[in-house]
């Protein structure tokens, strides 16, 4: 974002309308002094201000923050270049280069050898035995930016695997790393700060926090992490374009559709730039129109945010968008398939024959 250059474009905004610093400055009701410090790339006007700053100029806040007009056949591109501009500023050139080499392996993700043993000491679960292994010796790996499903009978372990990789459970045994952090023991406190600064959630349901607009929730997220608030309406404003849910960000939970809903659960997910996102059977609770848009609103989220998803869920036409399976029975991850050049319908087909093998090999025993 070059701040001199906004400014520049302040001021000849201003002066194509005919007025003096002042006359602006009495217009958004503050100081003539803001406004020279604007003009001459000194500082940039607070978030409040964008808005308004822009009706009255009479330019898009993409245009604010690209410093130029935009022609119309040249929104979508220069759109992206300022989200890209922002996200890059927000995080800094440093961080942004350092998370790729910060671990020198290329997985976001690492699970070694875990276990989850549940002792029966809550009612809920009637267990005869008195104990469930959950989790058995569990092991993989997760690389940047790719789209892996775990897929499983209910019951098979899927949930408590993905709640001991979200800090929200702690495995009996094993090590799990996060970009090379060892996350199985962290103490609660620590836990809930890794959460926000390192994990994006997705759910089936109870995704967005009901008493706040669809804005809200996701700028919550980006508060929540310390962003400057400046950044926060653009960085917002952007990514609700490319997700297709700009014109819902006033309207409150509960009075959009569940496609929508879920769309806002991934913007509030990837606007932090987390190092990997988890989702428990987010289409769960979708028709299959809007379970398709999801799916590929995730594997747009890889492709073109470089975002990486660990996805649980028991359809297969929602596995067929990953670009590995892991097959989960008794706890144990007995199977794995990648999609390798394939196309959705030939993995669709790979992974119904891996479920029919999974199946009839327990039968034989
Ligand atoms: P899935 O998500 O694949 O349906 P879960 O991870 O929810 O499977 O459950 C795996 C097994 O662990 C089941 O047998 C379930 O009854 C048991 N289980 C899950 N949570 C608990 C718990 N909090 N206490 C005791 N047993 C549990
Ligand atoms: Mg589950």
């Amino acid at each position: 974002m070059n701040q001199i250059k906004i400014g520049a474009f302040i001021s000849e905004c201003r002066k194509a309308k005919g007025w003096t610093q002042s006359q602006l400055a009495e217009k958004l009701e503050i100081t003539d002094k803001a406004v020279s410090k604007w003009e001459t790339g000194r500082s940039m006007p607070d978030l409040s201000m964008f808005m308004p700053l822009c009706t009255l100029l009479g330019v898009s806040l993409n245009e604010l923050f690209a410093g130029e007009r935009i022609a119309e056949e040249k929104l979508k591109e220069k759109a992206d270049e300022v989200l890209m501009d922002v996200i890059t500023n927000w995080l800094g050139h440093d961080k942004w280069e350092s998370k790729e080499c910060d671990t020198e392996s290329p997985n976001v993700l690492e699970v070694e050898n875990i276990s989850k043993l549940y002792e029966n000491d809550s009612t809920e679960y009637e267990i005869e035995n008195n104990s469930v292994l959950a989790v058995n010796d569990v092991s993989f790996q997760i690389p940047h930016g790719s789209f892996v499903g775990i897929m499983g009978a209910s019951g098979s372990g899927k949930t408590t695997l993905l709640n001991l990789i979200a800090t929200i459970d702690k495995p009996t045994n094993g090590t799990i790393r996060i970009s090379g952090q060892n996350i199985a023991d962290l103490p609660e406190e620590a836990a809930a700060e890794f959460r926000r600064r390192h994990l994006g959630f997705i759910f089936q349901e109870y995704n967005l926090l009901e008493t706040l607009t669809i804005y809200e929730n996701i700028a919550l997220a980006l508060t929540m992490k310390e962003v400057p608030k400046e950044s926060i309406r653009p960085m917002i404003q952007s990514l609700s374009e490319k997700l297709d849910i700009a014109t819902i960000l006033d309207k409150f939970p509960y009075e959009v559709s569940g496609g929508q809903r879920q769309r806002c659960a991934c913007a509030r997910a990837i606007v932090v730039n987390p190092d990997i996102i988890l989702a428990d059977e987010p289409t769960g609770a979708l028709d299959s129109h809007a379970a398709r848009q999801l799916l590929d609103t995730l594997t747009m989220l890889c492709r073109e945010y470089g975002a990486t998803i660990l996805m649980v869920t028991h359809d297969v036409m929602a596995a067929s968008y990953c670009d590995r399976i892991l097959f989960m029975k008794d706890g144990e991850i007995k199977a794995a398939l990648n999609r390798e050049q394939g196309d959705k319908q030939t993995f669709f087909a790979d992974i119904l024959k891996k479920i029919e093998w999974i199946e009839g090999e327990s039968r034989c025993i």
